[in-house]
C-alpha cells in the first residue's frame, strides 16, 4: 500500500524488544499497518545482529528451576488473564492482521486452549519404566525415561496467518519443558505476540525463559539459524523459508510446519449441504489464510452441479468488509499485494478455461470470496498454495482420481472427506499423502493438544500440537538402576 502521510490509530503503541525482563528500543523502527483502515497500528523495534546475539546470551546463562506446579500455575494464570482481556486482545490480532473480530475472538479461545493443554501435560509426568529382565540375558535393573529441557536455546519464527496462536504453539510447550526461548514473530504482526510475551510475564514467567526479538527477517535470520547456541529452530510459514532454514541449519533440530493446499474430497453419496457448509467454512475462516483452509475442492462429478450451487450461493452470503464490525464473518487479508495475488492467480484461471462464479473482487487488502468452477489441477490457482479466500472446483470420476489429484501437488498437511460409505473412506485415510484425514470436517479441524504437521513440502512429519512439541522440545534421557 502506499501511504502518502503516516495516519496513526487512536491506540498506536510503540514497542520495544524483549530481553531479560528488559524494554529495549531501538534507533530504527518497523511500522505496522492496518491492512483495511491503512493507518498505523504500532512500531516495533529492529532488532540489530548484536542485540539478537544479546537476546540468545541471555537465554543461553539462564538456568530454568521452575517446579511442574509453577509451570502450570504460570501457564493457568496467563490463561485467566487473557480470558479476562479478550476484547483488547483480540481487537489487537484484527487491527494488525485485518482478522475480522470474529476470527480474532476465536483464536484467543484457542490460545488460551493451548495455555490450557500446556498446564495439563506439565502436571502429567511423562517418564517411562521398563524392567530389563525381559529376556536370558536380561538383569534386574531398571531402565527409566525422563525429559530435559535442551542445552541450548530454542529459536522460534512464526508467521502472520495466526498472530498469536502460532506463537502460543511454540512458547507454551518451551515453557512446560524448562526450556529458554527466543521468538521472532512476523514482522507483520509482530503486536500480538508482543502481547502475549506480556501476559505471560505478568502470570509470573521468569522473562529470561522468553525474549522477543522483532526485526527484518534479512538482516537478522541468518544469525538466529546459524548461532552455536541455538540447539532447536522450530519454524512454521511458507516451504520456501522454510527450505532455506533447513539449508542453513546444519547440524541442529530443527521442525518445520510448511504451507499446505489441502483438499475438501465430497463423494457422490454425502450430504451436500454439511459438505457445502464445511466448504465454505474451511475456505473463508481466518480470510482463508490458514495453512489448512481448504484450498481445493474436490467433488464427484455426479454431484458436482448441486454442490457448486450450494457453495455460490453461501459464498455470497459470507458477510466481509470491516474488520472490526462484530458482524462480518470475514475482514482483509494481510495486505494489498497479497489481495493482487489471488486476482491475478483467478484471472489466469479464467484465462484458461476455469469460470468464475462469484467473487474475485478487491478493494485493497478486502478480497471477495471468491467461486471457480471447471478448474483444472495443473492451473496455478490450485498447484500452488492460495492462502486466501478461494474456492476452485476440480470434478472427478472416482475414488482413483479423486486419490490422484488429492496427491498431486507438492505439498501434503491435512485434508477433509465427506462421505458415509466406510469403504471409501478408509481408502482415503490409507492413500492420502498427507498429515490427516478429517472424516466430515474440514481439513483444519483439530484440537491444540492433539498431533499435527504435515509431509512433504507440508512439512518433515514432526508433529506440533502441544503433547508433540513437549516432545521435540526435550532431550529423552534413561538412568539405569539395580532394582
Ligand atoms: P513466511 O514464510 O513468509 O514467513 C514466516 C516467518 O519466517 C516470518 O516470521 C518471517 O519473518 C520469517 N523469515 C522470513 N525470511 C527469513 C529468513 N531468511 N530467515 C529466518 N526467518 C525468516 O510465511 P508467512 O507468509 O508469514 O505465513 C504464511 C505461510 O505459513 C503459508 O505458506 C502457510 O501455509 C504457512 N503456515 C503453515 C502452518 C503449519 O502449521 N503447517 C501454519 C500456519 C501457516
Amino acid at each position: 500500500m502506499i501511504i502518502d502521510r503516516i495516519c496513526d490509530s487512536d491506540d498506536y503503541r510503540r514497542e520495544a524488544l524483549r530481553l531479560g525482563g528488559e524494554q529495549v528500543h531501538t534507533q530504527r523502527g518497523l511500522d505496522v499497518f492496518n491492512p483495511y483502515t491503512g493507518k498505523r497500528v504500532g512500531t516495533v523495534a529492529m532488532a540489530s545482529v548484536e542485540l539478537l546475539q544479546r537476546a540468545i546470551t541471555i537465554a543461553r546463562s539462564y538456568r530454568p528451576t521452575l517446579s511442574r506446579f509453577e509451570r502450570a500455575a504460570i501457564l493457568q494464570r496467563a490463561a485467566a488473564l487473557l480470558r479476562e482481556r479478550s476484547a483488547e486482545a483480540s481487537d489487537l490480532i484484527t487491527a494488525e492482521s485485518g482478522l475480522s473480530k470474529m476470527d480474532s475472538l476465536y483464536e484467543i479461545g484457542r490460545v488460551c486452549d493451548v495455555l490450557g493443554f500446556g498446564a495439563g501435560e506439565v502436571l502429567r509426568d511423562d517418564g517411562q519404566v521398563f524392567s530389563c529382565d525381559l529376556t536370558p540375558h536380561g538383569k534386574r535393573r531398571k531402565v527409566i525415561t525422563m525429559r530435559e529441557p535442551l542445552l541450548g536455546v530454542i529459536a522460534a519464527i512464526t508467521p502472520f496467518n495466526h498472530p498469536m496462536n502460532q506463537v502460543a504453539h511454540k512458547v507454551v510447550p518451551s515453557i512446560a519443558t524448562n526450556n529458554r526461548m527466543v521468538l521472532k514473530p512476523s514482522e507483520k504482526v509482530p503486536l500480538s505476540a508482543l502481547y502475549f510475551a506480556d501476559v505471560l510475564y505478568e502470570a509470573g514467567l521468569p522473562p529470561a525463559m522468553l525474549q522477543v526479538v522483532t526485526g527484518d527477517p534479512r538482516e537478522i535470520g541468518d544469525e538466529l539459524l546459524t548461532h552455536p547456541d541455538v540447539d532447536l529452530i522450530t519454524f512454521t510459514g511458507g516451504v520456501g523459508i522454510g527450505k532455506y532454514i533447513a539449508s542453513k541449519a546444519g547440524y541442529r533440530r530443527i521442525v518445520l510446519e510448511l504451507g499446505g493446499n489441502d483438499p475438501l474430497i465430497v463423494m457422490d453419496d454425502a450430504d451436500l449441504d454439511k459438505a457445502s457448509d464445511l466448504a465454505v467454512q474451511g475456505s473463508y475462516k481466518n480470510s482463508g489464510q490458514r495453512c489448512t483452509a481448504v484450498k481445493r475442492m474436490l467433488v464427484h462429478q455426479a454431484v458436482a452441479g448441486a454442490f457448486t450451487e450450494l457453495v455460490v450461493e453461501k459464498t455470497r452470503r459470507w458477510r466481509y468488509g470491516d474488520p472490526a464490525d462484530p458482524a462480518n464473518q470475514m475482514g482483509t487479508v494481510i495486505n494489498e499485494p497479497a489481495a493482487r495475488l489471488f486476482e491475478v492467480r483467478v484471472n489466469e484461471a479464467v484465462a484458461q478455461g476455469a469460470r468464475l462464479l462469484t467473487g474475485n473482487a478487491r478493494e485493497r487488502a478486502l478480497y471477495a470470496p471468491t467461486v471457480l468452477d471447471q478448474v483444472r489441477p495443473d492451473m496455478a490457482v490450485v498447484r500452488e498454495e492460495t492462502f486466501g479466500p478461494v474456492s476452485p472446483i476440480i470434478t472427478f470420476g472416482d475414488v482413483d482420481e479423486a486419490i490422484a489429484i488429492a496427491n498431486g501437488t507438492a505439498y501434503g498437511l491435512s485434508s477433509g472427506v465427506c462421505t458415509n460409505r466406510m469403504d471409501v473412506a478408509t481408502r482415503f485415510a490409507q492413500e492420502l499423502h498427507v498429515g490427516t484425514v478429517n472424516l466430515w470436517e474440514v481439513p483444519g479441524y483439530r484440537i491444540e493438544l492433539t498431533p499435527f504437521g504435515g509431509i512433504k513440502d507440508s512439512g518433515l512429519g514432526y508433529k506440533e500440537g502441544v503433547q508433540e512439541a513437549i516432545k521435540s522440545f526435550t532431550n529423552c534421557k534413561t538412568f539405569t538402576l539395580p532394582w
